[in-house]
């Protein structure tokens, strides 16, 4: 079993009756598996030429920010829409009820550039496929991508490498 599963908290039936809510804080405020499971996606991140690591609103940003540090790298925030002051690309995705958008700034990414993507959990992957359509869209490329928890039965994982990211998970779980 991956050493993280010790620290992922299960709420069954949150915020829907069959959901297993899968919840990380429980990560991120314990001083010795936070900094552990950074170092891991930082060393998976060697020799791998990342420019910038891109963070899916919102805890995605706590993991980002932290890679980006630890690799001496920069941060993009891929925002929920309406939240970015300056010009932005937009794409929009399904939800289980409805639609969502992300967003990013126009000027977040060079041409060319190699983006890490992150968030904490993958499962029908329909926010990590518009995050790396964003991306593209600004002109990155998302070779990689880094979670701390998949869904394999959900298909996100394998859609992304499908379309050419190749995929980090610390821990998978069975069932939603
Ligand atoms: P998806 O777009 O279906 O891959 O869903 C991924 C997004 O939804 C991530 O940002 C997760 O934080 C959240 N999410 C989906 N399923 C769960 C779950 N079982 N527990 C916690 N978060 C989830």
């Amino acid at each position: 079993m991956s050493w993280i599963k010790e620290y992922v908290r299960t709420i069954p039936d949150y915020p829907h009756e069959g959901i297993m809510f899968r919840d990380v804080t429980t990560i991120f405020e314990n001083t010795d598996a936070y900094p552990r499971m950074i170092h891991e996606f930082a060393n998976f991140c060697q020799g791998k030429s990342i420019d910038k690591v891109a963070g899916i609103e919102a805890r995605g940003f706590i993991l980002g920010g932290a890679i980006a540090h630890e690799l001496g790298i920069g941060f993009i925030p891929v925002r929920k829409q309406g939240k970015l002051p300056r010009n932005t690309y937009k794409e929009e995705y399904t939800l289980e009820y409805g639609q969502d958008a992300l967003e990013i700034h126009t000027d977040a990414i060079r041409e060319g550039e190699n983006i890490l993507m992150v968030d904490d959990l993958i499962a029908t992957g329909g926010t990590a496929m518009a995050a790396l359509n964003l991306i593209q869209k600004g002109g990155g490329r998302v070779a990689n991508a880094c979670f701390i928890i998949d869904l394999p039965e959900l298909g996100g994982s394998k859609m992304l490498t499908q379309n050419g990211c190749s995929v980090f998970t610390l821990s998978s779980y069975e069932g939603l």
